[in-house]
């Protein structure tokens, strides 16, 4: 008997699975519509010309490279609060949030559900029914039951959202209810500034810990208007809440890892002691975070010229989206489908639960080439201008 020989083989990730699928198929036209990933119109992952100025610049006063602080660079983890909160934000000015640099949104998270788990280890947490998928996966190997909470509406198209406060309502005190703070993945559909006043309320009444995960800040509406839900929970008076934020898709910069979780707390006293909690997370899972991704992010932040270029850039993404939305509705129809495709136009950031059924998914990556998840979501940011017509065809030939 070896060491490994009960080690059964895990399931592969369904995403990546369908990458491999995708890149040995021979069809002329095919198109991934399965990745989380924005591509431009050209098809290609873009490397944004900010990032590519402050990277230049980084070279040229070239750096040792030490080791980081345990929370990272200092100048990133506030002009991370800056984003978050509004560089004016009176939290910020009361020293109330603790933000840490992360190995992307997904490490944000995970230094927040193990700083949880120790602070109580009972409480359960809940996610959106459905989630990206490593929500639960990961709040559930840091040691948390996870049960889900009613989001999806597939008959009206929407959120189920008396559904969801009433999961909400019926959460025992001190469950972990982690919310999308805009462009919910994988469907779309976002609730509205009043509906999020009723979640607030209900998170206060019952005393729930909310953690937002803004891993889509300026995909939706806008920088400030994705992040309004964070000035919602302080306006309302939450005291204590989570953010975990992701660099990638709004940077274009997947592969390095760059993300940050924000912690607010009541006061600078409290800051301190789960700061210094934060700091004992990230030391026993990883030391100390990597220096470039978030020096690159810091620097454009910082540059007045590189952060308007920015947020022209990200603008760029965004209305691109939007255009894809609207053009898929359109062809749509103009090909004859009768089923109303509006609802896409009303889903916002990367992604659309299309309403196409399991079956109609495999028959649109067997038959035209064409791969989304067997759920039904296809990612609309990889979507353009010179593939739109062989989408549009293949989805009117299986509805
Ligand atoms: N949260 C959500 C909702 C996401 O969609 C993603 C990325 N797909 C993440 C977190 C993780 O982001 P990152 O790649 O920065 O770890």
């Amino acid at each position: 008997m070896t060491l490994f020989a009960a080690v059964e083989l895990a399931p592969r990730d369904p995403i990546l699975g369908l990458n491999e699928q995708f890149a040995a198929d021979t069809h002329p036209a095919k198109v991934n519509l399965g990745v989380g990933v924005y591509f431009d119109d050209a098809g290609k992952l873009p490397l944004l010309a900010c990032v590519k100025a402050a990277e230049a610049a980084m070279t040229e006063a070239a750096k040792p490279r030490g080791y980081l602080p345990i929370d990272g660079i200092a100048a990133y983890d506030k002009a991370v609060q800056g984003l978050v909160f509004g560089a004016d934000s009176a939290v910020l000015k009361a020293g109330r949030v603790a933000t840490v640099q992360a190995i992307g949104g997904t490490g944000g998270l995970k230094v927040g559900a193990d700083f949880l788990k120790k602070l109580n280890p009972t409480a359960k947490v809940l996610i959106s029914d459905p989630s990206w998928e490593n929500h639960r996966a990961l709040f559930t190997n840091a040691g948390f039951e996870v049960g889900t909470y009613a989001y999806y509406d597939a008959d009206n198209r929407g959120v189920k959202f008396d559904a969801l406060l009433a999961d909400l309502d019926a959460a025992a005190a001190g469950t972990v209810v982690v919310l999308h703070a805009c462009c919910h993945n994988p469907t779309g559909y976002d609730i509205t500034p009043t509906q999020w006043d009723q979640v607030i309320a209900t998170v206060k009444a019952k005393g729930l810990v909310p953690f937002l995960d803004m891993a889509y800040q300026g995909f939706g509406d806008g920088i400030a208007e994705d992040g309004a839900v964070v000035q919602q929970f302080l306006a309302n008076g939450v005291d204590s809440f989570f953010v975990a934020t992701s660099f990638s898709k709004s940077f274009s910069l997947y592969g390095e890892r760059v993300g940050a979780l924000s912690v607010v707390c009541a006061d600078a006293d409290e800051q301190k002691r789960v700061l210094s909690q934060l700091k004992i997370a990230i030391r026993t899972n990883y030391s100390n975070p990597p220096t470039h991704g978030a020096q690159m992010v810091a620097t454009v932040l910082d540059t007045p010229a590189l952060r308007a270029q920015w947020e022209e850039e990200l603008a760029g993404m965004r209305v691109r989206i939007k255009q894809m939305r609207t053009l898929l509705v359109e062809k749509l129809a103009a090909a004859g489908v009768k089923t109303d495709f509006s609802f896409i136009t009303r889903q916002r950031g990367m992604f659309s639960y299309s309403g196409l059924s399991k079956a109609q998914m495999e028959r649109l990556r067997a038959e035209f080439g064409v791969y989304g998840v067997d759920s039904g979501r296809i990612c609309v940011a990889a979507l353009n201008s010179k593939n739109i017509d062989h989408v549009v065809a293949a989805i009117a030939a299986v509805v």
